[in-house]
């Protein structure tokens, strides 16, 4: 760990080598001061040895003395480091010996072996650590005799190396310790931009800014370093910038995209895809956490007028407003998206309690029912808004959407401008009504419809025409009243395929029934109102009539008087030139609907059909006997024939052909009845 960084490797390498070429050098110095001292003390002991010997060749000379010749031995006294000093006669036996202080007590042997002595070179030389001086006293040719000292030399040596190293060492140390100091200063100051430019690699991995800059000075190989260095930051922090506007563009594009697939371009709202898909993740988690979700569905109450008489434009904005409108109304979290056309959904944050529920909705259809100024217009609209819950599909997708669209549904038939929240029942009657609804088409062409026939007669009770009643029998469904098939066609919009198949059957029919009964029979059929307002259907009754040369006095349109008023624009247009071609218009259910007769003379009539509810209660109920009178005499007064229909008893015949009524139908001649009793028919 420690050797790891360059900083310390070359710090204790540096140390070491310090260590060892100081050890060295002291090591050398020891060895040169070992030199010296034997020098400078051979020297010595050489003078000291020379003159001892010279001062002895007087003395042995002539018989010598104890006592000279110990004198002369006490002059070693003065030395330390004598072990022992000898006098011996020519023939190396001992004259006078002498103990170095330090050294009588030890057992330095004095008495060397004489043969081995007379073997020993004279001079001055080291023996054994000793430093021995051996000299001749006397001439070589006359020798007197021998002088003999040996020196002790590794005490004194030791101790003067031991003086040396105790004022030398610590000093050594010192000087050490400072210059590996110095060493790791200088190196701190050479490797300290290095830990620089690392806290600048960390800081910028951290906060990943590559516009930080190093501005280093020192050694030239550091600063061209850092200029490296800040000029590949540089680089790096252009490419980023780079690459962020690019990301930042790309991101850009990418939320268009999303926009584009996601947002309505009109209103600026989610979408049907985006709303979906939030949808299913979200009854997703709701289904997990077993919490309820509240869908809201509405749309406006006659846009299409808008659209058609104020123009498209006008109608855009309508739909602009109305969004902006309606997020007024809702709460923070909920989700609004534009489907299509003029219909809204709604998703409802956090599960609303009834209460709140039913205050969103009505702030919705009264909010919107205020009138909106677009391009100087005053726009008003309603709104019918369908509630439903998730509880109420069991998390399911496109049954909790039906559920709301069904539930809005009902708010238009219940008048429009209201809200309705779903509730499961209303379901079992829908599936009926679906299940007509898709079985329609199916129907028609696995020709399943039949056209049946209720005569209709004169006062004398002679039958004058029929009206075409048609009957449906399916095989799951089994027989399909019309009272309840006719209204699901018109709601589903197919109402038209059957009004024409109808008519195309009764042509079909037609030559046969004139043929057997009488060639001025006048035969009826229904139309609704889808029908009024198709374009096709003129020029369909036309081509038909060529083609089965069916005379169109022969024919007379039965239309409803709710019908007739509620398109009433495109009725008198599409009336008009029925009437131009000879076809006979009747208004059915007359009496039920509007209340003002004054609107009776604007319509292109030549009859009213009296409804059966009056017919019913003839002669029991007054009113309706007034109301039955009264309406046969307007329409006298109008020019207009009397047609009652449902007229079940003799009593009521009397009653019908006594005030007037010109024709009159019902169970009391025959039932509706099909093509083949029509032709065996009798009165
Ligand atoms: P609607 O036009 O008012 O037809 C008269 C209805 O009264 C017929 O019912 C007929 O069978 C019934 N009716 C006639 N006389 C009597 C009677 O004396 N007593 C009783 N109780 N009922 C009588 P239906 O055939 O069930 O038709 C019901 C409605 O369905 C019709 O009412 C008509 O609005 C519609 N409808 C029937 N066929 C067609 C059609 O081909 N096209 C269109 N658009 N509507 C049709
Ligand atoms: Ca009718
Ligand atoms: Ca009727």
């Amino acid at each position: 760990m420690f050797f790891k960084t360059i900083k310390n490797t070359t710090a204790s390498i540096a140390t070491i080598a310090i260590c060892i070429v100081s050890l060295s050098i002291l090591t050398f110095s020891l060895q040169e001061h070992e030199k010296l001292y034997f020098e400078s003390v051979k020297g010595d002991l050489d003078a000291l040895s020379e003159n001892m010997s010279s001062d002895l060749v007087p003395l042995l000379a002539f018989k010598p003395d104890e006592f000279e010749l110990t004198t002369m031995l006490l002059r070693l006294d003065r030395y330390d480091n004598v072990k022992f000093g000898v006098i011996y006669d020519k023939d190396f036996r001992q004259l006078q010996s002498y103990h170095g202080n330090s050294f009588s007590n030890s057992d330095v042997v004095i008495t060397p072996d004489l043969k081995l002595l007379e073997e020993e070179p004279l001079g001055v030389y080291v023996k054994n650590g000793d430093l021995v001086a051996l000299k001749l006293i006397g001439d070589k040719r006359l020798p007197l005799g021998y002088l003999l000292i040996v020196h002790d030399s590794s005490g004194p040596l030791s101790k003067s190396k031991h003086n040396l190293l105790k004022q030398v060492l610590p000093l050594t140390l010192l000087l050490l310790a400072v210059v590996i100091a110095v060493l790791f200063w200088i190196q701190g100051r050479l490797f300290l931009p290095l830990s620089r430019l690392s806290i600048l690699a960390q800081k910028i991995q951290t906060t990943h800014d590559y516009s930080l800059k190093i501005d280093i000075r020192g050694k030239q190989e550091v600063v061209s370093l850092s200029q490296d260095l800040n000029l590949m930051m540089q680089t790096i922090n252009q490419e980023t910038q780079k690459n962020k506007e690019y990301t930042e563009r790309l991101m850009e594009q990418q939320k268009k995209m999303e926009r584009l697939a996601n947002f309505d371009g009109l209103t600026g709202l989610p979408n049907r895809q985006f709303f979906m898909e939030t949808l299913r993740l979200e009854l997703a988690k709701a289904k997990r956490s077993k919490t309820n979700l509240v869908l809201m569905y509405f749309d406006l109450d006659g846009f299409k007028g808008v659209n058609d008489s104020l123009g498209h434009e006008t109608g855009d904005q309508l739909l602009i407003d109305v969004s902006k409108r309606t997020q007024k109304f809702l709460r923070e979290g909920d989700l609004i998206s534009r489907l299509g056309g003029d219909e809204f959904l709604v998703l409802l944050h956090n599960d609303p309690n009834d209460l709140l529920l039913s205050d969103i909705a009505e702030r919705i259809v009264k909010g919107l029912s205020e009138p909106f100024e677009i391009n100087s217009w005053q726009v008003q609209v309603s709104v019918s808004v369908g509630i439903a819950k998730a509880f109420d599909s069991n998390f399911n997708l496109s049954e909790f959407v039906s559920n709301a669209d069904f539930a809005m549904y009902r708010s238009k038939l219940a008048g429009r401008n209201t809200h309705t929240v779903f509730i499961p029942e209303m379901m079992e009657d829908n599936k009926r009504k679906l299940l007509i609804a898709n079985s329609i088409s199916h129907a028609i062409k696995n020709d399943e419809f039949t056209l049946f026939y209720q005569p209709k007669v004169s006062p004398e009770e002679k039958i004058v025409g029929y009206e075409a009643l048609l009957r449906w029998t399916n095989d799951t469904l089994g027989m399909v009243s019309p009272a309840e098939f006719i209204p699901i066609a018109e709601q589903s919009g197919k109402v038209q395929i059957i009004t024409k198949w109808v008519l195309e059957r009764l042509c079909k029919d037609f030559a046969k029934i004139k043929e057997s009964i009488d060639p001025n029979i006048v035969i009826s059929v229904n139309l609704s109102a889808q029908d009024i307002k198709s374009k096709s259907l003129t020029s369909f009754v036309k081509s038909l009539f060529t083609q089965y040369a069916i005379n169109p006095h022969s024919i007379e349109f039965e239309v409803t008087e709710s019908a007739y008023l509620e398109n009433f624009d495109m009725a008198n247009t599409f009336f008009t030139e029925m009437k131009k071609l000879g076809i006979s218009i009747a208004l059915d259910d007359f009496g039920t609907g509007y209340s003002s007769l004054g609107y009776l003379t604007q319509l292109h009539l030549n009859t009213l059909k009296i409804d059966k509810q009056f017919v019913d209660n003839l002669l029991i109920s007054e009113r309706s006997t007034l109301i039955t009178k009264t309406i046969i005499e307007m329409a006298k007064q109008l020019n207009l024939k009397i047609c009652a229909e449902g007229v079940e008893t003799r009593d009521q015949f009397d009653f019908l052909v006594e005030n007037g009524c010109h024709q009159l139908q019902g169970y009391l001649f025959s039932k509706p009845i099909c093509l083949e009793d029509v032709l065996k028919f009798k009165l």
